[in-house]
């Protein structure tokens, strides 16, 4: 039985001693739970449902769960409280669970998630189920919520983005997804036979939102930057003038962590006859918390006809759950939002139920660090990433990094277990590094110098198996053999 073994490994006593996480090194994995090992294995740990392994890279085949790392939930023995076998299995799970945990964490690069927080203060929350269901304004009859601090989180993020209190609308969401939805619906509801443009780099869930809504969508191409290409957004919109516009502007593209020029977009549609028929929502998933600490950096503010702003709260903040925060003008929501009686609130968002901890962590760190915290992470952030591309370069390897952009794009290593290690996020032939705070010079040299090492055995004889890669980031960026100098 699953519980014996584990009881085997770990004594009842250690446990109710407090000490359970203390596992015996020795411990042998040919006797542990197959569910337990590949957890506790950092490779396995990564491998996720629907992906095989072909030819060394990783396809994601539809209709085909993987289950092989799953931690099986298994009915508890009759006689599991008297042996303590149970809870022995169980904090076994999680002790190993958390190591690969941290693991994980420190080799961490490709995702823009800033992993380093102390949230410590707020444990003391969690045996409450709070929950801001309904519209952060209009308080429910269901008392355990944090609106206090939803408010003061989102009056925080108007006066950022320049919007009277009287004249924004907004709320803390699941994530900078459901930001996207929720603008791009504002959008739909202000405009409802608009049609959507949004360039090529766009978030994927922009395109989701066209599909959920039903939505015409014109993709509009970008620059080797990742930008939205203005000229082409000129001619596509020229194409449906009969037709208000509803636009996605990215503040930090996924990939690439470029910025569309929102005055140009403006501008663009201002010239082509569609002044006061569009809506742009900005996605500032990325960058929207960085870029106003962004010295030279073009402004996003209400006071440039915008209609929304999203952004991610787990991202640059850094927040053990995902959470965003979407602004937008008052006079928008009242198309969209319906009272609901049971709830005794107003219904205008798009979930349900409303994780009330995601609010309280926010306000924790706007609290803690403030504006000049920010500014300061962001300046390092930007240096740091520098750093990176500079000694990138230094190294033969092709790279770029946007001016207003702590996003590093470099060649895909051809090494899927190194991609794995370091957890790159890839598209095509480049791979990406996110600089966020908790990205050090430290961990930057731990990994430039592994790839360094690697790469010499990937690309033996001077490097002229190097792939081009102009067609990503340009040719000066490029350190293929026909475009270094
Ligand atoms: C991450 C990201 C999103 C989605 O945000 P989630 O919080 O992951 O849902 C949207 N747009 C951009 C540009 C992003 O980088």
């Amino acid at each position: 039985m699953v519980g014996s073994i584990v009881a085997d490994a770990m004594r009842a006593e250690d446990v109710a001693a407090g000490k359970a996480e203390v596992l015996p090194e020795e411990l042998d994995l040919a006797e542990v739970p197959e569910e337990a090992v590949a957890m506790g294995l950092p490779d396995a740990a990564n491998e996720f449902g629907g992906a095989v392994e072909r030819s060394g890279r990783k396809d994601i085949s539809l209709g085909r769960n993987v289950h092989s790392t799953c931690f099986a939930v298994t009915e508890p023995d009759a006689d599991d409280e008297e042996t303590g076998d149970r809870e022995a299995y169980m904090a076994s799970v999680l002790a190993r669970y958390r190591r690969s945990l941290v693991e994980r964490t420190r080799h961490h690069l490709g995702y823009p998630y800033n992993l380093d927080f102390d949230y410590g203060e707020l444990a003391q929350l969690q045996h409450f189920s709070i929950n801001n269901l309904g519209d952060p304004f209009i308080e429910s009859n269901y008392g355990v919520h944090s609106r206090q601090f939803e408010v003061g989180v989102l009056d925080w993020f108007a006066r950022l983005w320049e919007i009277e209190k009287d004249q924004y609308w907004g709320y803390i969401t699941n994530c900078g997804t459901e930001g996207n939805l929720h603008g791009i619906l504002v959008g739909r509801e202000v405009f409802p036979d608009g049609i959507l443009y949004a360039s090529r780099e766009s978030h994927y869930s922009v395109f989701k939102a066209a599909r959920m809504y039903r939505m015409e969508c014109v993709k509009v191409d970008t620059l080797i930057t990742g930008e939205i290409d203005c000229a082409d957004f000129g001619k596509k919109i020229l194409l449906n003038q009969d037709k208000p516009a509803i636009i996605n502007v990215n503040i930090g593209t996924t990939v690439k962590g470029a910025v569309d020029d929102l005055d140009l977009v403006i501008e663009t549609l201002e010239n082509n006859g569609f002044k006061g028929r569009f809506y742009i929502h900005c996605d500032g998933a990325l960058f929207g918390l960085m870029m106003p600490f962004v010295k030279r950096a073009p402004k996003v503010t209400f006071k440039k006809p915008i209609g929304s702003v999203s952004v991610s709260g787990h991202k640059f903040v850094g927040c053990p759950m995902p959470c965003g925060v979407q602004i937008t003008r008052l006079e928008h929501i009242n198309a969209l939002s319906r009272n609901v009686e049971y709830l005794a609130s107003r219904d205008a968002t798009i979930m349900g139920s409303r994780n009330g901890h995601a609010p309280i962590f926010l306000w924790y760190t706007l609290n803690r660090k403030g504006y000049r915290g920010f500014q300061k992470e962001v300046q390092r952030c930007l240096r740091n990433a520098h750093y990176l591309r500079d000694r990138l370069r230094a190294a033969g390897v092709s790279a770029m990094l946007n001016e207003l952009s702590s996003t590093v794009v470099f060649e895909r290593p051809p090494d899927e277990e190194f991609v794995r290690r370091w957890q790159l996020a890839c598209q095509g032939s480049i791979a990406h590094v996110v600089v966020m705070p908790n990205v050090t010079i430290d961990k930057l040299d731990h990994f430039l110098d592994e790839l360094v090492a690697k790469r010499a055995a990937w690309f033996p004889a001077g490097g002229s198996q190097i792939p081009c890669i102009a067609a990503d980031v340009g040719e000066e960026n490029c350190a293929c053999t026909l475009h270094r100098c």
